[in-house]
């Protein structure tokens, strides 16, 4: 017979590197108890993923052998314990905790005291001498075990709670004396048919948070932070320290050092007797982890003296839960803390600092994409604004946009552009999509470590969280400050939450400054990147910002926006309605200083960097009326007899002529300048007109021109000639003045790269238009309704659009790489394209051998750190 599967782990037999099989949690706590010893974390084991797994694919079963496993290791722990589960005289109690490999925070469930039961409840009582704790303790039990495991609606619970609260006459659920306690367990119980046998409880318990990793929550969670549907869940089992035991009891959560700014000083939330699940759901107010000095200086010098321990065996910041019984403190709970940018920027410079991490290390600690928070905007700090309210800095940026009470209303809201804050007492795992959609988040309850706070700074959503002095009732959608309707649904709201404020001034967002530690970071990051980091800008404007950011030249200028602008547009309408090459090219003279100029003020902007100009690509039906409109326009002057007539006839068969059923696969790029030779020309004579007046002006030019949408390396060697010919007439020579390259941007390009080198000084891939047709996928089309569709369906993750499909047209990529330096060894290779911002996709090109990524202004920061982060 096969060797039966291990489904359970002791936490002295796991370790931090069995993540994948332990999940998060297990992996960590394990790890804790061998470094930390295990007086300090309480003892347990570990139901593997691998059984969820399995329970999953059967069925909902228990996998063979996992109830005798269970009953074993639930031995052992009774064993070490010195206490059996449901004992009447001493019980030991147990709490089921879930654990992914990676942590998703509050969406997964975890049952606290398990084993008791009428008659244990009595036991826990007698050995500990405390009435009141063993029914707090009890009453939790139930409370939980029917909200977790029966799903029991958890305002039942609430509203008996305050009832209570009420007909005792006390605020606090610390007041409750042991007969209310007694009261409120017999009522929950009432609620539900309770288990009273802990063996089933322990089942019932284990099989909910197995339950759990399907439930509606933690999918959605799964779906935004891309986390696989197959990994499953473990569940720890886990002797319970008791919180809630008295004054010199509590729990709280603790970071290594302070989790929205990094600065090196450990923040956090505790609660004097109370159980864990207090902190985080925000019912009590906790109080700052700086303040256990004054409660239990011990306690407070051991707690930080860890902090200090996980963090130098993590080499990264941590986020951990901890409980202190009568005095004794235990970890409960270490990872990797989720932080905002600024923070990740900050820790990675302060442990190069420390001799914690070296930078190359430090990099890794970053996540390159949510980089590019700390170039959002903030309030102007010059201006001044009336203060609405006050809450906690839970998440850095500034919002603005029309109050939203429900997550429902703002997805709707960003399906229609529309800019939203969505604002709410407290939000819980079913809100997650709301964050998305919204540009920020408003909470009146709850602080840093409560469920907004941590979703967005985990999504980089701007929030305030906590801010108190509001009363946001989502029924009535009002906002009320001291019982006065102050705000309604749509009314303009703004957030800043790298300050805490809220204001309903229409106040101005401004780009922030980079800070000094972010420049050390990027500094870092330069010196270990061996790709280049370029960008795409159109504009002198976008040139100056990315060169701020460090762009390292223009890997993409698209001069097609050049023909929009309202001085050119109707230019360019008759350069195209033309009846002949005469007339087009007596427009295009007229279109040919502004081109000039637009070049010039880039080169200036770029002195010294190289700039690759793309010749016009788009269709010229894009530039043209609307053949309907063109149509009624001609109807109704034939009608009148108007003297339009001609005129309006004659553009109407241009337009007509110039339709194309699929025009992204028409008339476009290359074929544009083979077919009307003209309008190139123009490009390239005010290309080469800038390039003589910016050196007149003591500039340093580097262009670089690009031909788009090559298929056949004829393609190439014409427009070459046409290049190089318009180049000649200004005793400019390709290969000495300027570059001659093209864009490889479809399959048979990549296919016969080899042969197309033989005419190009360079290649930028333009993976855009290579997904589209590699993939046959039109980009435009495929977002609303197929990428969702295939998401949900597993076809694929993540957009290909987003991150390069590396086994498909990264293999093209590759395959143009490798054949185009066969003909030309030192031929440069760039991507321009959105994957040029892209982290995932900058790892896959630094390995393909691509010189430079080419991205937008804000993405070059990123993609400085991507790069690093790929080379390391
Ligand atoms: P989550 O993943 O939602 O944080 P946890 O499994 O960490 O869920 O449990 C939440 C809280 O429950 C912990 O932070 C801790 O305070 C409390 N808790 C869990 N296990 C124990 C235990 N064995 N003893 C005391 N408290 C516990
Ligand atoms: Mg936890
Ligand atoms: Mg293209």
């Amino acid at each position: 017979a096969a060797a039966a599967t291990r489904w359970v782990y002791d936490f002295a037999d796991g370790s931090r590197e069995m993540r994948d099989l332990l999940g998060g949690k297990g992996a960590n706590v394990a790890e804790m108890t061998r470094i930390l010893g295990a007086e300090r974390v309480p003892a347990g084991f570990t139901i593997t993923t691998e059984a969820c797994v399995a329970y999953m694919q059967g069925d909902k079963a228990f996998p063979d052998g996992l109830d005798g496993q269970v009953a074993e290791a639930l031995g052992r722990l009774e064993a070490a314990a010195g206490k059996r589960l449901g004992d009447p005289e001493d019980p030991l109690l147990v709490s089921v905790r879930s654990g992914a490999r990676e942590s998703m925070p509050g969406m997964l469930d975890t049952v606290l005291n398990l084993g008791l039961n009428d008659a244990s409840v009595a036991g826990l009582a007698a050995r500990t001498g405390n009435e009141r704790f063993a029914w707090d303790s009890y009453r939790r039990f139930v409370q939980m075990y029917g909200n977790v495991v029966l799903g029991i609606e958890g305002e039942r619970f609430e509203d008996a709670i305050q009832a209570i609260k009420q007909d005792r006459g006390v605020t606090e659920d610390t007041d409750l004396d042991r007969a209310a306690l007694e009261e409120l367990t017999r009522t929950f119980q009432g609620f539900y048919d309770f288990p009273s046998d802990p063996q089933d409880q322990l089942r019932g318990a284990i099989q909910a948070v197995f339950d759990s990793w399907m439930g509606r929550r933690a999918v959605e969670y799964r779906r935004i932070n891309r986390i696989p549907e197959d990994w499953g869940t473990a569940v720890n089992v886990q002797q319970m320290v008791f919180g809630n035991k008295g004054d010199t009891s509590g729990s709280g959560v603790a970071f290594s050092r302070d989790e929205v700014t990094g600065e090196p000083e450990p923040s956090g939330d505790f609660l004097p007797n109370a159980q864990g699940e207090d902190v985080v759901s925000g019912v009590r107010t906790p109080r700052d982890i700086r303040e256990l000095k004054d409660w239990q200086p011990e306690v407070h010098a051991q707690l930080f003296e860890i902090l200090r321990t996980l963090e130098a065996h993590y080499g990264d910041m941590q986020d951990t839960e901890f409980t202190v019984e009568e005095g004794r403190l235990y970890m409960l709970q270490t990872r990797n803390a989720k932080r905002p940018a600024q923070a990740a920027v900050r820790f990675a410079v302060d442990a190069v600092g420390e001799g914690l991490l070296d930078k190359g290390q430090a990099i890794a600690t970053i996540e390159a994409e949510k980089l590019d928070a700390l170039l959002h905007p903030t309030f102007d700090p010059d201006v001044t604004y009336e203060v609405l309210a006050r809450g906690v800095a839970a998440s850095p940026g500034a919002a603005k946009g029309a109050i939203v009470f429900t997550a429902e209303d703002a997805v709707a809201a960003a399906a229609d552009d529309r800019a939203v804050v969505l604002v709410r007492p407290f939000t819980e795992a079913e809100d997650v999509a709301g964050f998305h959609a919204a540009q920020g988040v408003l909470t009146s309850e709850g602080g840093k470590a409560s469920h907004a706070a941590l979703v967005a700074r985990g999504m980089g959503v701007p929030a305030v969280t906590g801010a108190g002095t509001l009363e946001i009732d989502v029924r009535a959608g009002e906002v009320r400050l001291d019982g006065a309707v102050v705000l309604r649904e749509g009314d303009l709201i703004a957030i800043d939450g790298t300050t805490g404020t809220v204001t309903t001034d229409d106040v101005v967002l401004i780009d922030p400054v980079m800070s000094d530690e972010f420049r050390t970071v990027l500094a870092w990051c330069d010196e270990l990147r061996r790709l280049d980091v370029r960008t795409n800008a159109d504009t002198p404007e976008d040139a100056v910002k990315a060169r701020e950011f460090g762009a390292q030249g223009i890997g993409l200028c698209r001069t097609e926006h050049m023909f929009f602008g309202e001085d050119r547009h109707d230019k360019m309408v008759r350069v195209i309605l033309a009846d002949g090459d005469e007339e087009r090219r007596s427009a295009l003279a007229e279109l040919l200083p502004l081109q000039q100029g637009d070049f010039e003020g880039i080169f200036a902007a770029m002195d010294g960097l190289p700039v690759t100009i793309r010749l016009l690509d788009p269709p010229l039906h894009e530039f043209l009326p609307k053949l309907h409109d063109v149509e009624a326009q001609a109807e109704r002057a034939r009608i009148e007899r108007s003297d339009d007539l001609d005129h309006l006839e004659h553009t109407l068969d241009r337009v007509r002529s110039l339709q194309e059923v699929n025009p992204m696969l028409g008339t476009r790029g290359v074929r544009l300048g083979i077919l009307y030779p003209a309008i190139y020309e123009m490009q390239l004579e005010g290309i080469f007109r800038a390039l003589l007046a910016a050196r007149a002006a003591g500039t340093d030019v580097h262009v670089e021109v690009m031909v788009p949408l090559v298929d056949y390396e004829r393609e190439l060697e014409l427009l070459r000639g046409l290049i190089e010919r318009v180049g000649a007439a200004h005793d400019l020579v390709a290969g000495r003045d300027y570059l001659i390259g093209t864009m490889i941007e479809l399959p048979r390009a990549c296919l016969l790269a080899d042969w197309i080198a033989h005419e190009a000084d360079f290649f930028s891939f333009g993976t855009n238009d290579l997904t589209q047709t590699a993939l046959g996928f039109s980009r435009d089309d495929i977002e609303g309704r197929i990428l969702a569709r295939y998401i949900e369906m597993k076809v694929f993750d993540r957009s290909p659009f987003e991150t390069l499909d590396a086994p498909g047209v990264g293999q093209l990529v590759r395959m143009g790489a490798w054949l185009g330096r066969k003909t030309k060894a030192g031929l440069k290779l760039g991507v321009c394209g959105e994957h040029g911002g892209d982290p995932d996709s900058i790892d896959f090109f630094h390995h393909s051998g691509i010189d430079y990524v080419s991205c937008s202004p804000y993405r070059v920061p990123v993609a400085r750190v991507a790069a690093a982060q790929a080379a390391v």
